[in-house]
């Protein structure tokens, strides 16, 4: 039998149980599961998993530099662990501040300038909450991005064009620019395949194999948007392809289609108006979507000469887009050397990432990572180095004839020092087989088989034509 005084605390004990169930059930029933950490070369990403949505806040604290981030309505599920190596954080502590709020120090290095927002929940995660930590420009050593994509296999180095020797760049003559976007990355893993390859990181090992190439032929430069494993905006992709001064934005991805049979690569240029076809569509969907995990959803545009400003963006979009797809088109046929095409030629869709209007862009789909057998391809080391050597090869053809003014590849051909192709020379007096072999840069008895020449005399206002040559290697 239980006496007067057991059961009244038996009572307050079912009450208070009661109680606290209710308020966790009606207000907390959000769990903070785990935590991931991307470090950008000027940002530091942290993403929280949750159980649901939250409300939140985030503020900064110094002496010592500590960032605060208050999450209601969610209590810890799982420890916060996380490796904070080359980051300005030193270390994340948690407590709960109320029953049902739980808050995240973070203590510093040094002070950072914090950005938050939560997501939605996507096919691969559930709801999120993201921080970004920013760098404070100010900050004299900035703390480098990595480098290193583990799940990558390093690609052999191998020659990059048969040696010839070309004239040294006269001073002033610039390279051309491409800048070469591999897609997602952090956040964002993009499309994934069966065996866990993930479109991020397939794309990264092409983009940087693709940048030695180019980097490799001479009158070339390549650059990067991202060199590590972390998310950039889609806009932010085009502004830093701006700021390097690209001649070419080449966005490399690697897609996923509803079609587990779909294969092939294709290459895209921005569409003028709508889709050409229900494919671009989807995966014009699909590639901007990501974008939402910038966090920021418009970019306000200037008002002041709105009017003129929309006619002079169509004049400049008009014209990269016929150049975009001119190269697309250079591309395309290279890569349908080395893997099936998905399209014959340059489809057109509304990526927002191709929306600069004043640089030809493009974007390639390498395969579909969705497709078992194109998967395995493109996580082989080969088959990426090939890739990139297609779109490396069209992308000079197509710079050989149209080259930008003030560069070097626009000197070699003004200057007569490279064909494009197959072309004419009428032999002036005093012109010898050897001064032209000289001038065009291919050895005497090119020029004797091209033209089924038996001697090496030749008549003044003779026609000769000269093979193409290639654009050479850097000495
Ligand atoms: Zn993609």
């Amino acid at each position: 039998m239980m006496g007067s005084g057991m059961r009244f605390r038996a009572m307050v004990a079912a009450v208070g149980m009661l109680f606290l169930a209710v308020t966790v059930d009606a207000v907390a029933d959000t769990k903070v599961n785990s935590v991931r950490l991307w470090r950008a070369p000027d940002n530091t990403r942290l993403v929280f998993d949750l159980t649901g949505p939250v409300q939140h806040s985030v503020f900064t604290l110094t002496a010592p530099d500590r960032l605060v981030i208050d999450i209601n309505g969610a209590t810890l599920g799982a420890p916060l662990n996380v490796s904070t190596a080359n980051t300005p954080i030193t270390a994340m502590r948690s407590a709960q501040r109320t029953p049902t709020d739980l808050r995240v120090v973070i203590d510093l290095k040094k002070a950072v300038t914090p950005k938050s927002f939560t997501l939605a929940p996507n096919a691969q995660y559930g709801n999120r909450l993201v921080v970004d930590l920013f760098d404070n420009a100010a900050d004299a050593a900035p703390i480098p991005a990595p480098t290193n994509v583990a799940t990558v296999a390093p690609v052999p180095v191998t020659p990059i064009d048969p040696p010839v020797k070309l004239p040294p760049a006269p001073a002033g003559k610039r390279d051309i620019i491409v800048v070469i976007d591999a897609g997602h990355g952090g956040e964002d893993p993009g499309a994934s395949g069966s065996r866990g390859q993930r479109e991020k990181d397939v794309v990264l090992a092409i983009a940087r194999e693709l940048q030695r190439q180019v980097n490799g032929m001479k009158g070339f430069r390549a650059e990067l948007t991202r060199t590590g494993d972390y998310f950039i905006p889609l806009r932010g992709r085009t502004e830093i392809a701006r700021k390097k001064g690209a001649d070419l934005f080449v966005s490399i991805h690697a897609d996923a289609a509803p079609s587990a049979a779909a294969f092939g690569a294709s290459v895209f240029a921005l569409s003028d108006r709508g889709a050409t076809s229900e494919t671009a569509r989807w995966l014009a969907d699909s590639e901007n979507r990501s974008d939402l995990i910038g966090g920021a959803g418009n970019v306000s545009l200037d008002d002041k000469d709105r009017m003129l400003a929309g006619v002079l963006l169509d004049l400049s979009m008009t014209a990269s887009l016929t150049s975009s797809l001119n190269v697309g088109q250079k591309v395309l046929s290279n890569i349908g050397r080395v893997t099936p095409l998905h399209k014959q030629r340059v489809e057109q869709a509304g990526f927002m990432v191709l929306k600069s209007p004043d640089i030809p862009s493009i974007l390639v789909e390498t395969g579909f990572i969705s497709n078992a057998n194109e998967a395995s391809k493109l996580a082989a080391a080969n088959h990426q180095q090939a890739l990139a050597r297609s779109i490396s090869s069209g992308v000079r053809q197509f710079f050989q004839q149209n080259p930008p003014p003030g560069t070097y590849i626009a000197w070699l051909r003004d200057s007569g020092k490279i064909a494009q192709g197959p072309r004419d020379h009428r032999v002036s007096p005093g012109e010898t087989l050897a001064m032209i072999a000289v001038r065009y840069q291919v050895s005497p008895a090119t020029l004797r088989s091209a033209n089924n020449l038996k001697s090496d005399e030749l008549k003044i206002g003779q026609t000769l034509t000269i093979p193409g040559t290639e654009l050479a290697a850097k000495e």
